[in-house]
Parts: structure tokens; C-alpha cells; sequence
């Protein structure tokens, strides 16, 4: 099985690309290292069954594979901000482009689609049928109307051209291979508090999120690839435990072993206030739920974090 993984050299890619080798896959990992980098898949330069591109999926692309795993797309605020009519270029333009390599060469495809297409979302816990309530004109909205226009893009070529489609909406989830600077919340009070820094909080802090550790969603995203009876989704994977940003900031004081205290910063703007997968959908068509606990997947991470900063001298 020859797979196709945009976004390869990113967070969730390379431990994606790891994980399809491990399969017996032959791997091409495709990235314009925006938010990746090379050191995320430099253990695995050498493979044979490994191959890596630079190229930006804005551009069309011709290659011969029979699935591709389409990540591609700055996800931390940070990074989709700084350049936002790229960030939708790259989901409407990028999206279209992996779909019409599908099309031609006959290749399913799965699109890692995100909570944030639920926007603030005023059902909770989300379920799939929910239809989001996000603002069309904010900052966030490249990303979530991006996503959005993206699972569009997945659904029409599935119904007009038969293309063999996937959906996942991928909730909030960290681990290791999340850079110093990646700028979402795990990374920012990982690295704080190894520092001895404050921890930045935006706002009250009891927002909420539910954190899901990166092996499992690995696993998810691969149940879903391999799915049969033309389940196209979109499916829900994330960990349904809920915590407010406070609760991670004081579980990640724990982690580091120090105190290093909380400042708080005015809230950013759209920011949503609870966020929680409902995943039965998961559990009944996949089989799938979250093994991993916060504080199981938290030590694993600060431990990454910690050499990190050790090899950047901080
Ligand atoms: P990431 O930023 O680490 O990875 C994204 C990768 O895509 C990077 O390697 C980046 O260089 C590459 N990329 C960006 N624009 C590109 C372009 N135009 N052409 C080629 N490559 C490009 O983020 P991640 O956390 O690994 O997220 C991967 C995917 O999962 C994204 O589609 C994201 O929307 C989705 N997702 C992630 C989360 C999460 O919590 N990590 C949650 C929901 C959805
Ligand atoms: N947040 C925070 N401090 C940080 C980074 C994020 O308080 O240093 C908050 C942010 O305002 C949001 C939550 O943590 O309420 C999750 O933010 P993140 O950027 O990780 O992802 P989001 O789910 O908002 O895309």
C-alpha cells in the first residue's frame, strides 16, 4: 500500500508516518515545513519505504498513491493566524487539490477535520449532527471555516465523482514532537513551567477543553482509514475528559515540580468556552475510545518538553 500523508513532517503527521512504516506501509510524507519540521522525521530518513517531499499542496501535485492521509494545515492559533489567507488557501485550494488526486488516481482519502468546526459551541458535549456556531468574520475563522469548507469540499467530490472520502474532527491533543514554540496550551505551560515562568492564561482560565493524547488519536485516525460499508464520517475522536485551563495549568505545575504561578492575560477573542467530544459515534462504528489519562499522557510530554529544552540549553 503505497499512502500519501500531507502534512507528515507536523505534530500529528510524523507520528502518523511512524506509525503507517510500523504497518508496512511505503510512506511519502509531503510538507512545505510552515509549522513541521525535518527533526520530527529525521529518525526515519533511511527507511526504504520512507520518502519525503517539500511542496506546498497549494500547487498541484501528480503521484501514484492508493490512500492519503491529508493533514496539511497549520493548527495552533499561533501559526494560522500569522498568515491567515494562507491558512484558508491551504484548506480550500490545498483540499481540493489532494481531492482531485484522489479522484484521478482512485485513491481514498481521509481529511483531519477539527472541533473548531463547531465554533463556540452552544451544544455540549458536541455530538457529529451538530451544525457549530462559529463566526464567520473572526480570526479563528480561517482555520474553522477553512475545516469547514474543506469537509464540503470532501462531501461533494464523494457525491458528484464518487471519491472514496474519510472525515475526522480531531479534539484538542498533545504529546511528544509538539515544538517549544508550537503556541497552543499544553506546549505554552509544559515549557513555562519547566522554566520557572508564569503560566500564561487567557482569561479566567475556566474555559474547558478535553485533552487527547496523541497515541490514541493515531490510533483513531488509522481505524478510520481502514473503515469498510462506505463510512465516510465525520466522526468525532478526542478524550470526553473536560478540564478547565486552570486545572492544566495546575496539573502542569505538578509535572515540573515547581510552582512557578499563573498570570493572567484578557481572553482571546471568539475564544470558545467549553469544548468536549461526545464519541459514541467513535466507539460504536470504529470500536475506538481513548486510553490514555490526562495525567498519564501529561508526564509522558513534560518528559519530552524537558529534554527539549536541554538540547536548546534552556
Ligand atoms: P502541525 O502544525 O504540527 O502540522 C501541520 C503540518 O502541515 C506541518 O508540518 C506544516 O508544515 C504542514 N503544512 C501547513 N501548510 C502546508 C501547506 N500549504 N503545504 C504543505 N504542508 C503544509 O499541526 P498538527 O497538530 O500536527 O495538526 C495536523 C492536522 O490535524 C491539521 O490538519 C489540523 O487541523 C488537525 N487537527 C489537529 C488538532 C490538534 O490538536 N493537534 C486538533 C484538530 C485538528
Ligand atoms: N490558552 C491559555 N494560555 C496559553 C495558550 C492557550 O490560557 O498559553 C487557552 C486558550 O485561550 C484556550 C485554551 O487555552 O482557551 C486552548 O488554547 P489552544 O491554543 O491550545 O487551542 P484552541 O482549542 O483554542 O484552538
Amino acid at each position: 500500500m503505497r499512502t500519501l500523508v500531507t502534512g507528515g513532517a507536523g505534530f500529528l503527521g510524523s507520528h502518523l508516518c511512524e506509525r503507517l512504516l510500523n504497518d508496512g506501509h511505503e510512506v511519502i510524507c509531503l510538507d512545505n515545513f510552515f509549522s513541521g519540521k525535518r527533526a520530527n522525521v529525521r529518525h526515519l530518513i533511511g527507511n526504504r519505504n520512507f520518502e519525503i517531499i517539500r511542496h506546498d499542496i497549494v500547487e498541484p501535485i501528480l503521484l501514484e498513491v492508493d490512500r492519503i492521509f491529508h493533514l496539511a494545515c497549520p493548527a495552533s492559533p499561533v501559526h494560522y493566524q500569522y498568515n491567515p489567507v494562507k491558512t484558508i488557501k491551504t484548506s480550500v485550494m490545498g483540499s481540493i487539490n489532494m481531492l482531485g488526486l484522489a479522484k484521478r488516481v482512485h485513491a481514498r482519502i481521509l481529511l483531519t477535520s477539527t472541533s473548531e468546526v463547531y465554533g463556540d459551541p452552544e451544544q455540549h458535549p458536541q455530538t457529529e449532527s451538530y451544525w457549530g456556531h462559529v463566526n464567520p468574520i473572526g480570526v479563528r475563522s480561517c482555520y474553522d471555516e477553512g475545516k469547514r469548507v474543506a469537509e464540503c469540499l470532501m462531501m461533494d467530490y464523494h457525491r458528484q465523482n464518487n471519491v472514496d472520502v474519510k472525515i475526522v474532527r480531531i479534539f484538542n491533543t498533545y504529546g511528544p514532537r509538539m515544538a517549544i514554540n508550537d503556541g497552543r496550551v499544553v506546549s505554552n505551560f509544559c515549557v513555562a513551567a519547566l522554566k520557572g515562568e508564569k503560566l500564561p492564561i487567557y482569561g479566567d482560565g475556566r474555559q474547558t477543553r478535553s485533552f487527547a493524547f496523541v497515541s490514541d488519536i493515531i490510533d483513531a485516525i488509522v481505524r478510520m482509514m481502514n473503515s469498510e460499508n462506505g463510512f465516510t464520517g465525520p466522526v468525532n475522536i478526542g478524550n470526553p475528559d473536560e478540564f478547565t485551563i486552570l486545572d492544566l495549568a495546575k496539573l502542569a505545575m505538578e509535572f515540573a515540580g515547581g510552582a512557578s504561578g499563573i498570570e493572567f492575560h484578557p481572553a482571546r477573542p471568539d475564544d470558545p468556552i467549553r469544548r468536549r467530544p461526545d464519541i459514541s459515534l467513535a466507539r460504536r462504528v470504529l470500536g475506538w475510545e481513548p486510553r490514555t489519562s490526562l495525567r498519564e499522557g501529561l508526564a509522558i510530554t513534560m518528559d519530552h518538553f524537558r529534554r527539549e529544552l536541554e538540547l536548546a540549553g534552556g
